[in-house]
C-alpha cells in the first residue's frame, strides 16, 4: 500500500518557474537547463519503479517515496522506502544510462555514455549504507530493531553493469529495475521473523508521515540571480509573451490576443516558487502581475480565493497549491 505517494520534486518545479522568467541568454540559463534535465530523468527513473511496486501485496507491504526524515543531528533522503512486518528495504534510483563501471579499488562509480563520454560518481552502494544506517537510526529510537536491506535501482533496462574481476559481490545489490521484485522475494525469504504487527507497522508509518520534512530552497540565492533578473507579468499560455494586460475584467495577451480570465494563477505560482512560499503584500503581487491598482488586486486575489491573513495594509498573501503534492509540470 502507498503510504506516501511521488510527487514532482519541487526544485524541479522551482527550476521551471525560474526558467520561464531569465532572459534567453542569461549567464546562469545552460547552467539551470542541465541541471532541469538531469532533475527531470532522475524524476522518470523513479517513477519507472512505480510499476514494479504496484505488483506488491497491499497488506503486506508499506511504501513511502520521496522521505527526508532526521535522525537527530541531520537530515537524510531516501528515494524509496518500504516497511514490511520483517524487514525494511530502501530503494536508491539511479537513472545513469551507458556502460557502469563499480571501481572497488577507488570507491566510484565509473560511467561511459554512448559517446564514450566518461563521467565519475561517489559509489551509491556506499551512499545507500549511509542511509540505512539514519534510518536504523532513527528506528532505535523508537525502540524498533528490524532488518534493514537495501538495493540501488539501475532504471534504464540497457545499462551495462560491471565491476573488477573477482568483485562480483559488490553488485549484488544492484539490479535493473526488471528485477526488483524476484530480489524482494529472496530478502523476504532471508527474513521469515516477524518483529512488527500490523498495529505497529501502522504507527511506524504514522511517525514517518509526520516526522517527514520536506527541504525549502531559495532557488535565486542558489544560483546567485537577482531579483531584478525575474521578468515580471502575466505569461500568455498560447504564444508565451508576455506581460498580458488587464483589460475589462481579463488578462489579454498583446501579441497573440488571447483572452483569459485565469491566467494570474500560475504567475501567482512562479512567484510563490520564487519566493520561496513567503508571504506576499498586495503590493508586491500588483507589481508582478503588473497590476494597476491594489483595488483590481484584491478584488483577483478574492476571487480566486488567495489564502490570507491580516487586514487593509497589513494583509499578506500565501501560496493557494501545496507545492508537495503536483506531479506534472504546466
Ligand atoms: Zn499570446
Amino acid at each position: 500500500m502507498i503510504e506516501k505517494e511521488r510527487f514532482l520534486p519541487i526544485r524541479i518545479q522551482k527550476n521551471h518557474a525560474l526558467l520561464k522568467r531569465i532572459a534567453k541568454n542569461h549567464p546562469k540559463r545552460l547552467n539551470i537547463e542541465s541541471d532541469q534535465t538531469r532533475r527531470l530523468a532522475g524524476y522518470k527513473g523513479e517513477q519507472a519503479i512505480d510499476f514494479h511496486l504496484s505488483k506488491l501485496p497491499e497488506k503486506e507491504f508499506l511504501i513511502f517515496h520521496d522521505l527526508r526524515l532526521s535522525s537527530g543531528k541531520h537530515f537524510f533522503q531516501i528515494d524509496t522506502l518500504i516497511l514490511n512486518s520483517a524487514f525494511v528495504l530502501i530503494l536508491e534510483v539511479k537513472n545513469y544510462g551507458g556502460t557502469l563501471y563499480f571501481d572497488p579499488d577507488f570507491n566510484q562509480l565509473i560511467q561511459t555514455n554512448s559517446k564514450g563520454e566518461v563521467k565519475g560518481y561517489p559509489n551509491p552502494i556506499e551512499q545507500t549504507r549511509v542511509q540505512c544506517s539514519e534510518m536504523k537510526k532513527w528506528l532505535l529510537k523508537r525502540n524498533i530493531n528490524i532488518p534493514i536491506e537495501f538495493f540501488i535501482i539501475i532504471s534504464k533496462p540497457s545499462t551495462i553493469l560491471k565491476t573488477a574481476p573477482g568483485h562480483a559481490k559488490m553488485l549484488q545489490r544492484v539490479l535493473h529495475v526488471q528485477f526488483l521484485l524476484k530480489s524482494m522475494e529472496k530478502i523476504k525469504a532471508a527474513h521469515k521473523k516477524e518483529v512488527l504487527s500490523p498495529k505497529d507497522m501502522k504507527k511506524i508509518s504514522r511517525s514517518i508521515l509526520k516526522e517527514h520534512t520536506p527541504k525549502n530552497f531559495d532557488i535565486l540565492k542558489h544560483y546567485e540571480i537577482s531579483r531584478s533578473d525575474i521578468q515580471t507579468g502575466v505569461i500568455c499560455k498560447v504564444c508565451s509573451s508576455y506581460p498580458m494586460k488587464r483589460h475589462y475584467g481579463t488578462w489579454c495577451c498583446t501579441k497573440c490576443k488571447t483572452k483569459d480570465k485565469s491566467a494570474h494563477i500560475t504567475a501567482l505560482k512562479d512567484i510563490f516558487l520564487l519566493n520561496n512560499s513567503s508571504p506576499l503584500s498586495n503590493q508586491q503581487i500588483c507589481k508582478f502581475l503588473h497590476i494597476p491598482s491594489g483595488d483590481i488586486a484584491k478584488k483577483l486575489l478574492s476571487a480566486s480565493k488567495q489564502r490570507c491573513s491580516g487586514s487593509k495594509k497589513g494583509r499578506v498573501y500565501f501560496p493557494n497549491t501545496d507545492y508537495q503534492q503536483i506531479k506534472d509540470l504546466e
